[in-house]
């Protein structure tokens, strides 16, 4: 299933992601599940599909999305759309994110309608998405808005972790229970313009933004406390930490790509990545923009972004700066402790007896914002779970060149979905 999905190019944009789409209907259909597909355009439809029980019941969904990512086809060892098996691993775009994820689900759904199991009371839904890649406005996002109804469930399994880390002799499954929000914002300094051939005569907003940049110095804003992120300390320490930064550092010492993975979560973070000032080579330029990417922890909104950039930069008035938002989406989580969780910790046990579980948030976004947000009793987690492979092994390969994943994670994943469904809808 990987491979035939691998070798069908979604790659967002443009996606075109519907054969992927009928070849997943074509399945479940087969295996007895009601399936529609739906979306903005023929061409990029999503997929609903639907196993009910005797009775109402809790709703579990498996989310996933057929889109992927590009792939320059010359930093390649294979071709990216071959779905090549090769030492021990499938190999091409969207392996790891999320298509390998999606074929896992779909086959232990398929699986399970064709043994004849039923949910004893509720649903189970397979949830095949377009357009995660380039901002889910005909994706997730659509569905949730638009039929919410067809789509709304109390238990969603979807991407965003489940790879194994090991930490002072531990081996811990993440579990990711919420995405950051996202403010993106343009920090603006104004002078006068003026000819470039007399420089005193104007006064430039370049280098007024250079001055305003330089006191971020290489800092980042302070750590954030809140529930999620010292839930995830806390099983790493032991105990809630007193103090955030010092706790960091503390995994930084055992484990530095740990840190780098948990760093992100506790705070607020800044990026400036474009720059734009005068439109012509002679004119001093009067306004300096700088398009700021910032990542805030889930629940937080506008007020503490602007916080936290004053503690950085000063205050607008005295600062000599401005600040415009062009993007304003505040993150959301799920609890870290609820009955999903005790099914997807039950199997970890199972599975590797010792292990545990590390609660993570991250730093991107996944279509359980559209979920969670809909539908606030929802319980989202990212799970999907790998050993052969650990994060750190799966991290650098995500949008990235030779993308792959190991046979036997696949198959330890295919096992999970199909226990978990009759684990949790009986
Ligand atoms: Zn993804």
């Amino acid at each position: 299933m990987l491979q035939r999905l691998i070798r069908l190019n979604t790659v967002n944009p443009p996606g075109n992601e519907r054969p992927a789409q009928e070849l997943l209907r074509g399945e479940l259909e087969a295996a007895g599940f009601e399936c529609e597909l739906l979306g903005v355009s023929d061409e990029r439809p999503n997929l609903i599909a639907r196993l009910r029980g005797a009775d109402d019941g809790p709703r579990l969904c498996y989310l996933g999305h057929v889109d992927t990512v590009l792939a320059d086809a010359e930093e390649w060892t294979v071709d990216p759309w071959s779905g090549e098996l090769r030492d021990g691993h499938v190999w091409g775009r969207g392996a790891l994110d999320m298509k390998g994820q999606v074929a896992c689900e779909v086959a232990a759904a398929c699986a399970l309608g064709r043994s004849g199991w039923r949910p004893a009371t509720g649903e189970l839904l397979v949830i095949a998405t377009c357009d995660e890649e380039a901002g889910a406005t005909i994706g997730a996002q659509w569905l949730c808005d638009q039929v919410p109804w067809k789509v709304h469930c109390d238990m969603v399994v979807n991407e965003g972790a489940g790879e194994v880390v090991e930490y002072e002799g531990r081996r811990l499954y993440t579990l990711c229970v919420g995405e950051k929000g996202v403010f993106r914002f343009r920090l603006i300094t104004e002078g006068r313009a003026g000819h470039a051939s007399m420089p005193a005569m104007g006064d430039n907003a370049l280098l007024r933004m250079i001055e305003v940049l330089g006191r971020l110095d290489g800092r980042q804003p302070g750590p954030d406390h809140y529930a999620a992120g010292i839930a995830s300390l806390e099983t790493l320490l032991g105990a809630p930490p007193d103090d955030v930064s010092a706790a960091v550092a503390r995994v930084r010492e055992a484990e530095p790509r740990l840190a780098d993975l948990i760093d992100p979560m506790m705070a607020v973070t800044l990026a400036p990545t474009m720059i734009r000032a005068s439109q012509k080579e002679n004119v001093i330029p009067s306004r300096c923009t700088v398009h700021v990417d910032c990542r805030v922890p889930p629940g937080m909104g506008e007020d503490h972004v602007r916080r936290r950039v004053t503690e950085l930069l000063g205050d607008e008035q005295t600062g000599g700066y401005r600040i415009e938002f062009s993007e304003d989406v505040i993150g959301n989580s799920s609890p870290p402790d609820s009955p999903l969780a005790g099914f997807i910790r039950d199997f970890v046990e199972r599975t590797e007896p010792g292990a545990g579980m590390l609660p993570i948030v991250l730093p991107g976004f996944t279509d359980s914002h559209w979920f969670r947000k809909a539908f606030p009793e929802c319980v989202a987690y990212g799970f999907f779970p790998q050993r052969a492979m650990t994060r750190f092994d799966t991290m650098p390969l995500i949008h990235a060149p030779d993308e792959r994943i190991r046979v036997e994670d696949i198959e330890l994943a295919s096992r999970f979905f199909s226990e978990l469904a009759p684990a949790v809808l009986g």
